[in-house]
């Protein structure tokens, strides 16, 4: 499968990590929107946020947990945005489920 994000799971595609264990990877977005912006996502191939289901959800939760650690890792203390695009009109261009984690500025409501 020609998936970006599964090759940066198995290694094909170097990335910056932040974070990984057993299911879950972290890095840096390679075109960063705010001072601090990192991916969090499943090992497992999820194609979007329209892919979860009762069998497969527990991942989600974990990368809350993790994104929550990586926030006080990186100092937002003051706040910061957990972003999912799913699909065409959401904004979605790589099809592996992904959270972005961002922080360090304000951002605004409701966004563009
Ligand atoms: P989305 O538009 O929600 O699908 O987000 C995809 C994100 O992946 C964008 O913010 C890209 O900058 C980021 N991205 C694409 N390729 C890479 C890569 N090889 N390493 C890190 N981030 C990437
Ligand atoms: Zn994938």
């Amino acid at each position: 499968m020609d998936c970006i994000f599964c090759k940066i799971v198995n290694g094909e595609i170097p990335s910056a990590k932040v974070y990984e264990d057993d299911t879950v990877v972290a890095f840096n977005d390679l075109s960063p929107q705010a001072p601090v912006h990192v991916l969090i996502i499943p090992k497992e191939h999820i194609a979007s946020c329209d892919e979860v289901n009762e069998e497969n959800c527990a991942v989600v939760g974990h990368i809350f947990a993790v994104a929550a650690k990586i926030a006080k890792e990186k100092g937002l203390s003051n706040g910061y945005r957990i972003v999912n695009n799913c699909g065409d009109e959401g904004g979605q261009t790589v099809k592996h489920l992904h959270f972005h984690l961002m922080g360090g500025r304000q951002f605004t409501w409701p966004a563009g």
